[in-house]
């Protein structure tokens, strides 16, 4: 066996380990054998892809010199993948992951013009296939780069993330679509490597560039767990454009798993908040919407840490619905350890999970995994909400939006519609945040003025360590 067909053989496994891996990240009992899939299989595609080029540089000149800057490049890309991934902040995954989108859109942008330049293709009977590869491919991957470099700004707090409305933005997207389609023919009509085609692929770059940043720049606050993953979705479509520009068929298939995977949880997530999905793909949805004003929703009040034990030590069932502030304050530990204590008193303790709480789909689940909170206990919003008007005790630990009763009875209220953790239903709420600043939409929560909700003020993890000590 030569060593193309030994590759070829290395991208099959690969490519399944990367079905098994995708399979096994849908369910938390089955997540850490997901990720070995994934790294081995990647593990799989690199040495196969090492093996396939350093088999090739025998017939190329400076054959030596490609394989010293591909082994060079790998080397560099795992040290800095390495460091990154031990100094990041689970808060700061989303941002990462859209950086780390931006590339993938970079490279299938080079990847575009390195065929354009390709003289091998020229003349052949496939020519305007190749051309077409070629404007589809740095098209994705252009929108994919800007829009994702829009994505970690805002997630980042660099730049506002407040929606840009440009007069007529829906106009500008669909105008740039369409210009794209023009382009594209011109492009493959021209005469390859003529000057006129160079221009062509140009402007073609600068419009995707632009159209990926106005797409990202167009939405705000809310919104933007569902921009990041369609920008996967992007970044796996960019790939798989980069695969036929390759004839690599891995990376067509890790392509259209991820882009496909992508589209998936973007549609997922959009029913989560009642968004439509296809306004999402064009770009900017639910905007057009009002913020709500300066309402006037009375006093609240506030309870002691100790206070909280005896209500808690005194209740029958209790529900906690974690959000952001738990993953800033580390308190999933001690969450754990509330949990376990008031389960050991007969409590009946259980978790709801909004599915966009925190900053990355499965945020909150990762968090009480590693606290090792039992999997059984932690149910989706749509499993849990039915049962909080017979709980006797709801813990609000750093949510927020996700707990805003404004999204079902406000219509004017920015994230009007959005289905949330209806925890105002139970006998006694106790929310636990630092202030009475706003969360991540920006809009104020009614919840915290209710009659039967309590603030417990502090950092979320020094107060749920009160409530542990009061409850020993
Ligand atoms: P929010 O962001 O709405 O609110 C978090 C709350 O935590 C704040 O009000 C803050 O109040 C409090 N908080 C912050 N630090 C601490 C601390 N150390 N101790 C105690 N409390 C703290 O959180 P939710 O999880 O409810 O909602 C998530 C929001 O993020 C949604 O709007 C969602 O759309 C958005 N989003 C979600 C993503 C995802 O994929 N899950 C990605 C990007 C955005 P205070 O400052 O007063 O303490």
């Amino acid at each position: 066996m030569d060593t193309v067909s030994i590759a070829v053989a290395a991208y099959i496994v690969a490519s399944l380990l990367f079905i098994l891996s995708l399979a096994g990240l849908s369910k938390h009992e089955t997540a850490s054998s997901g990720l070995t899939y994934g790294i081995v299989g990647m593990g799989v595609a690199l040495l196969a892809t090492v093996a396939l080029v350093i088999d090739a540089s025998d017939e190329i000149d400076d054959g030596a010199l490609t394989v010293v800057l591909m082994l060079g490049a790998i080397g560099i890309g795992a040290v800095i993948g390495l460091w990154r991934a031990r100094i990041v902040e689970m808060t700061g995954m989303p941002e990462l992951i859209a950086l780390l989108h931006s590339f993938v859109g970079l490279a299938a942008v080079l990847i575009g013009v390195n065929g354009h330049l390709e003289e091998s293709y020229r003349g052949g009977s496939l020519d305007n296939i190749h051309d077409a590869e070629v404007a589809i491919g740095i098209f994705i991957g252009a929108v994919t780069f800007t829009g994702s470099i829009v994505a970690n700004l805002k997630l980042s707090a660099r730049i506002d993330s407040k929606p840009l409305m440009l007069p007529g933005k829906n106009a500008i997207n669909l105008g740039s679509l369409g210009a794209f389609v023009v382009l594209t023919v011109v492009y493959l009509v021209l005469d390859s490597d003529s000057a006129g085609q160079h221009v062509v692929l140009a402007v073609l770059t600068l419009l995707a560039l632009f159209l990926g940043w106005h797409l990202v720049a167009s939405i705000g606050g809310g919104d933007m767990p569902v921009v990041v993953s369609m920008l996967n979705s992007y970044s796996g479509w960019a790939a798989a454009a980069s695969g036929f520009l390759l004839s690599n068929d891995l990376l067509i298939v890790t392509g259209a798993l991820v882009g496909s995977s992508g589209a998936y949880l973007s549609y997922i997530m959009c029913a989560a908040m009642n968004r439509s999905f296809l306004s999402v793909i064009a770009g900017g949805f639910g905007l057009e919407v009002a913020a709500s004003g300066d309402t006037d929703y009375g006093e609240h009040r506030e309870i002691m840490a100790d206070a909280a034990a005896e209500l808690l030590a005194n209740a029958s069932s209790v529900v906690i619905t974690p959000g952001y502030g738990m993953a800033v304050a580390h308190a999933q530990y001690p969450v754990a350890e509330l949990t376990a204590k008031l389960r050991a008193k007969g409590v009946d303790v259980r978790f709801g999970i909004h599915p966009v709480a925190g900053r990355l789909p499965g945020h909150m689940n990762v968090l009480l995994a590693e606290a090792k909170v039992p999997y059984d206990i932690v149910l989706e919003m749509e499993e849990i909400n039915d049962d909080l008007s017979s709980t006797d005790v709801v813990l609000v630990i750093g949510a927020n939006d996700t707990v805003n009763p404004a999204a079902e009875e406000d219509p004017t209220s920015p994230i009007a519609g959005m289905p949330v953790l209806e925890v105002w239903h139970a006998r006694d709420v106790i929310v636990f945040k630092r202030s009475m600043a706003v969360g991540y939409a920006g809009v104020q929560n009614p919840l915290f003025f209710r009659e039967n909700t309590q603030m417990l003020f502090g950092d979320a993890k020094d107060r749920v360590e009160d409530i542990v000590r009061a409850l020993a």
